[in-house]
């Protein structure tokens, strides 16, 4: 009875805030994808060595303009970033579970990055090299919370972060015929849920 009430909420959510996501796709993201462009030119300049590697400066750039300009966040510095192993990530994602302060990306043994509010890093698995549409969507995942972060944006709780950081990753990774779901195994519905201030 009572995961019938959560689910019917969560349906009523989904509802609420599918028209704002539709609308900001179809408006700001009319303009080309410079984006896509600037990932696509960092690739052919680093693909001699496409081993683990960092995002340049350039990409986390174009990164936030592209975040700010579809979903409604200020541009801020750029945050630090730092490669890690897959421990630290699970050691890091226990923390955000504790503090509520960090933002995980991924489930209890598959964390594949986080966000740190207080140190203002985005940490990638140290095999990151940004070369698939799956492995930047990770990185404009978290840079959605750096720029939440950074512009103080308010929230019910630290879930609800999470609402735009998926549309975001969604959206880029539309412009390659995949979804979320496909890349990562979280389909829509968990999406809402991981989303969602009702846990
Ligand atoms: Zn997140």
């Amino acid at each position: 009875m009572r995961k019938c009430l959560v689910v019917s909420t969560l349906l009523a959510t989904l509802a609420a805030t599918s028209p704002s996501f539709s609308g900001a796709t179809n408006n700001a993201d009319s303009s080309p994808p410079v984006v896509i462009a600037s990932w696509q030119q960092d690739l052919s300049v680093q693909k001699r060595s496409l081993g683990a590697r960092y995002p340049t400066a350039e990409l986390l750039d174009a990164v936030g303009v592209w975040i700010s300009k579809n979903f409604d966040l200020p541009i801020a510095v750029r945050p630090r970033v730092e490669l890690v192993t897959q421990d630290s990530l699970t050691a890091l994602r226990y923390r955000a579970v504790e503090t509520d302060q960090n933002a995980a990306l991924g489930g209890e043994h598959d964390v594949v990055a986080v966000y740190d509010d207080s140190a203002e890093t985005i940490y990638l698995a140290d095999g990151w090299n940004g070369a698939t549409p799956a492995e930047m969507s990770v990185l404009i995942h978290e840079m959605v919370h750096h720029l939440q972060n950074r512009s103080a944006t308010k929230f019910e709780c630290p879930q609800q972060r999470e609402t735009v950081a998926f549309a975001a990753q969604e959206l880029w990774l539309s412009k390659f015929d995949r979804t979320v779901e496909s890349e990562f195994g979280i389909d829509p519905f968990t999406r809402l849920v991981k989303s969602s201030c009702i846990q």
